[in-house]
């Protein structure tokens, strides 16, 4: 049995510790903050729970896929429920679309915006159905060391399938012209950090995950799928310790042999390492065993970081539901704040999630919780000063489009920006989100998942493949988990003939 090491507790860590356990390591996970989850972590503070990250539960079927592999259910640890409407889209004050959770309703919905539409729908989501099993069948469950990892039949006939050349956008308009419905099939690649036009057409099976598998809520929060994570790897007899953040990478004849933590030298057989990646190999592993130069990061296009505000709010807000995407300003203004000059930006979208509307144990009766995000680009200097600008103009056109006066009902309220994804996380730039999902960051053309110089040091998590997002984190830490079970196997066997 080898002693394996994860850095970090976040999505990949926890996962890659459960697969690393299941194989028959000795496995210890180390958390630098207090509380398990990273990105995903929740803190409840004045009777309010806030998910302090992610909150869009997509592709169920990867959540099925990882808890089954132990025997598991996501059912076991946690009671999903589907949105319906999945979500809502503000494109003025009375312009909302609400987006059904039933395909049926999805189809005379657009059908009632663009006549004729709900046939395209049909062709697109059939053609999103491919290339989501194409991708998550071919390619995303691979460490993508090499491109022939890639080379055969099946994987090139998918590839060749599903407009890998293509834009979003010009596929999007080659389908629709509403400029709603433009934004409601374009709104999913946001989160792939990219614009639409910089974002090849396979990931329009995102658009397949929203609309046809729907949009899910694990009750409780999305911290449960973080506390039925932790509670398998502690089943498989994974130890998890917080406050233990790592300083130092030891290592000797290209293996890394301890881990600095605490002050204290910590043994090791392997290591993966979950924490953001230039954080690992620039400050914990150092320059000379580090696989990418200061100037490689600096070159590489990051998703958006974000401002975000957790509220509580001692009313009930009307026109609000669980999802609230504010597209009610220039969307292609906003991305270029983002991605060309990069600034604060004048006039945002902004994303508004209300989970009280769905889970009343998330805020106190007759209250609401708030949590809202705004994406800004990393790296842009984060005073307080700014983020009370922006909390005042967002509340204001919150109240301009609900109706309600809600600001002197705010009891709770927290903000959170690139500072804080930097002390908490140690996130380069701030980022939130990892590397955006260009062509020219895609598959082998992403940090690695294995270090080329220290042969049992492997990465997991949203900087290397598959990407960001939960359900490519899942996948991230089991590929991470196998490749080092293979690593140490065959340095066992080496050392034993
Ligand atoms: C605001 C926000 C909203 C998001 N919304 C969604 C969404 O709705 N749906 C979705 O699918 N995805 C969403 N994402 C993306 C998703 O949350 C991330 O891709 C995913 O959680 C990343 O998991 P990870 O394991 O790669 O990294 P992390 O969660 O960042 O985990 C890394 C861990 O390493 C720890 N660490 C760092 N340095 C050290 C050290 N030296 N020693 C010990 N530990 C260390 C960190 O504290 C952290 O806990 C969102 C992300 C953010 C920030």
């Amino acid at each position: 049995m080898s002693k394996i090491t994860i850095i970090g507790s976040g999505f990949s860590g926890l996962a890659s510790a459960s697969f690393a356990a299941k194989a028959g390591h000795s496995v210890t996970v180390l958390e630098k903050n207090s509380t398990i989850g990273g990105r995903c972590r929740f803190y409840e503070e004045n009777g309010f729970g806030f998910d302090m990250g992610p909150s869009w539960y997509w592709m169920p079927d990867v959540f099925e896929k990882f808890f089954a592999r132990f025997d598991r259910k996501p059912s076991d640890y946690y009671q999903l429920v589907k949105l319906d409407p999945g979500f809502r889209m503000v494109f003025g004050k009375n312009d909302v679309v609400d987006v059904p959770a039933e395909m049926n309703d999805i189809e005379n919905l657009f059908e009632s915006i663009e006549p004729g539409s709900s046939a395209k729908l049909k062709k697109f989501l059939k053609e999103g159905k491919f290339k989501y099993e194409v991708g998550m069948q071919q390619l995303v469950y691979k460490p993508a060391y090499s491109w022939f990892e890639f080379m055969n039949y099946d994987v090139l006939r998918g590839v060749a399938g599903s407009h890998v050349f293509k834009s979003v956008r010009s596929y999007v308009r080659s389908y629709f012209k509403d400029p709603r419905l433009i934004a409601l099939m374009e709104f999913p690649v946001l989160f792939l950090g990219a614009m639409p036009q910089q974002i090849p057409a396979l990931y329009t099976l995102m658009n397949y995950a929203a609309l046809d598998m729907g949009t899910w809520y694990p009750m409780g929060g999305m911290h449960k799928i973080i506390q039925g994570m932790a509670s398998l790897a502690q089943e498989l007899g994974v130890e998890i310790q917080t406050d233990a953040e790592v300083k130092r990478i030891n290592v000797r004849n290209k293996r890394a042999v301890s881990l600095n933590v605490n002050g204290a030298d910590l043994k090791t057989d392997g290591i993966i390492s979950s924490a953001d990646y230039h954080h690992t190999e620039q400050v914990l592993l150092g320059k000379e065993f580090a696989n990418y130069s200061e100037t490689y990061w600096k070159n590489k296009v990051f998703a958006p970081s974000c401002l975000i505000f957790y509220l509580g709010v001692s009313k009930k807000i009307e026109r609000l539901h669980h999802h609230n995407l504010f597209f009610d300003a220039d969307l292609d203004q906003h991305a270029r704040e983002i991605y060309q000059t990069p600034e604060w930006p004048e006039n945002p979208l902004f994303y508004v999630c209300c989970p009280s509307k769905t889970d009343p144990s998330v805020a106190p009766v007759g209250s609401e919780n708030l949590f809202i995000l705004v994406p800004v680009a990393t790296g842009l200097e984060d005073s307080d000063a700014t983020r009370k600008k922006y909390f005042d103009m967002i509340i204001s056109r919150m109240e301009s489009f609900t109706g309600t006066s809600f600001v002197n009902d705010i009891v709770y309220n927290r903000s959170y920006c690139i500072r804080d994804f930097i002390n908490d996380y140690n996130a380069y730039g701030g980022n939130a989100y990892g590397l955006a999902n260009t062509l020219s960051q895609t598959a082998v053309l992403k940090p690695s998942l294995r270090n080329r110089k220290v042969e049992n040091l492997f990465y997991a998590g949203q900087l290397t493949v598959p990407g960001p997002g939960i359900p490519p984190a899942l996948i991230s830490g089991e590929i991470a988990a196998s490749e080092i079970h293979k690593q140490l196997q065959s340095r066992y066997h080496e050392t034993i003939v």
